[in-house]
């Protein structure tokens, strides 16, 4: 690339500089910092279908898609109409409106465990409250967790793995109080022997199990069917609960989430992303009867001023519905599906040896020979080359997470021909990682 070709990224520069005085790292939340890829994140000016323009002026093909909430792309007119429609009733009121039920009953509807919930602000306070929740009702302290899991930033959740088949956990941040952490265990992913030992030495203690049963935070990684069915028989024999974190695949890998794919029904659910529309929004639900333990039905506290937000009930509401109508899943299914074999043939063409995983709306193009099951296989990601992999995209104007270890997002926005032109891309910005 020549000189007179390199994008203009001035104003994104500017921009970035001063945030870096004003916010940590210049970003409100660190997945949107660039460390593992190197250079400083564009700042983005506006989005449109499946199109997002950086200040600057520059488009791009977007697979971040929010990470994972813009399930039918940017500002669909049906999300804008709904968002502008209840703005205009007032943003937020601190008592019930009926726009909640509404939200509540399309998710009762549609996720097969869920016979009541409760709408919170974020994915972290959905995981937070569903420990919450299982603590109470099987009053019990010890959580089993899987590496490479994400859950939110909650003490109890931003625990990583120490050493051994099933360890107790080391907080994966600076502040955590380690008692806390401590009752967090940590296995690996996909692996029933662990499971299987960690409930032969804490089965009596364990108050839950809390998975994403298809990873997306490792890059995407599906849970295996009797890996998961196994984690349903050993909790309901051991008296814990199951948790299924759906705050990526609820919604998005079909309404029913991933319970609905593989067929098993946890204890407790948490939701949030696409049933937020792009607003703030988060959810656990459960059986009335566990759920009957939440104030101020029972005496398992969980709040907050704004759950609920109208607005961000409305934008949710327009989105679950147009994802609903006929046919919608399996066009996002075949498009991910076009998308995932284009790339597996673009790695083929361009001499490369990576792998390809993906669910319907998700996948992650691996910089590992095989396709990863666990972090450990997933962790093998060479960054060096998908460092030049990522700014050879960007260059070619397609945007997908700054990390090996994120899920690309498909909408149903993404045009065959977008997919087509990132396929082609990513031919070329193989070749450059390879060479
Ligand atoms: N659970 C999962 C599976 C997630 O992917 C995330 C965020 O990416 C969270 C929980 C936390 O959600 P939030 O960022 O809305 O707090």
């Amino acid at each position: 690339m020549t000189k007179s070709d390199m994008p203009d990224t001035a104003k994104s520069q500017r921009l970035y500089d001063v945030a870096s005085q004003l916010i940590p790292g210049g970003v409100n939340s660190p997945a949107r910092a660039w460390a593992r890829v190197g250079g400083n994140p564009r700042f983005i000016d506006r989005g449109q279908g499946a199109m997002i323009w950086d200040a600057d002026g520059n488009k791009f093909v977007d697979y971040v898609c929010s990470w994972g909430a813009l399930i039918l792309g940017h500002c669909h007119p049906e999300v804008v109409a709904a968002a502008e429609s209840a703005v205009r009733r007032g943003s937020s009121f601190g008592a019930p409106t009926e726009i909640e039920n509404t939200a509540a009953q399309l998710i009762v509807d549609s996720v097969p465990s869920v016979e009541m919930m409760r709408f919170v602000n974020s994915g972290t306070e959905a995981a937070m409250s569903a420990i919450r929740l299982a603590r109470a009702a099987t009053d019990r302290d010890l959580v089993l967790k899987f590496d490479g899991g994400y859950h939110g930033h909650d003490d109890a959740l931003l625990v990583k793995a120490g050493s051994g088949v099933a360890s107790f956990g080391i907080a994966d941040s600076a502040g955590i109080n380690s008692r806390l952490a401590s009752d967090t265990l940590v296995a690996p992913y996909n692996d029933t022997e662990a499971v299987r030992q960690t409930f032969n030495a804490h089965g009596s203690n364990l108050a839950c199990v809390i998975v994403e049963p298809i990873a997306g935070n490792m890059g995407v990684v599906p849970g295996a069917q009797d890996w998961l069915a196994e984690l349903r028989d050993l909790t309901s024999k051991h008296g814990a609960l199951l948790i299924f974190d759906e705050v990526i695949s609820g919604f998005r890998v079909g309404a029913a989430g991933a319970q609905g794919k593989f067929n098993i029904e946890p204890d407790i659910t948490c939701l949030g992303k696409v049933i937020g529309g792009g607003y703030p929004v988060g959810a656990y639900g459960a059986s009335a009867n566990l759920m009957s333990l939440v104030a101020p039905l029972g005496n398992v506290y969980q709040a907050g001023t704004l759950s609920g937000n109208p607005v961000a009930m409305a934008t949710g509401v327009a989105t679950m519905r147009a994802m609903l109508e006929e046919g919608q899943y399996d066009e996002l299914a075949s498009k991910t599906d076009m998308l995932a074999s284009g790339l597996s043939e673009a790695v083929k063409s361009a001499g490369a040896s990576y792998s390809v995983n993906s669910v319907t709306g998700m996948l992650t193009l691996f910089f590992t020979p095989e396709p990863p099951t666990n972090m450990t296989k997933a962790s093998g990601a060479d960054h060096a080359q998908f460092s030049t992999f990522f700014h050879a995209m960007l260059d070619a104007g397609i945007y997908i997470p700054p990390s090996p270890f994120e899920a690309w997002f498909v909408s149903t926005a993404h045009s065959a021909v977008d997919i087509e032109r990132t396929v082609s891309a990513a031919e070329d910005a193989l070749r450059r990682a390879v060479s």
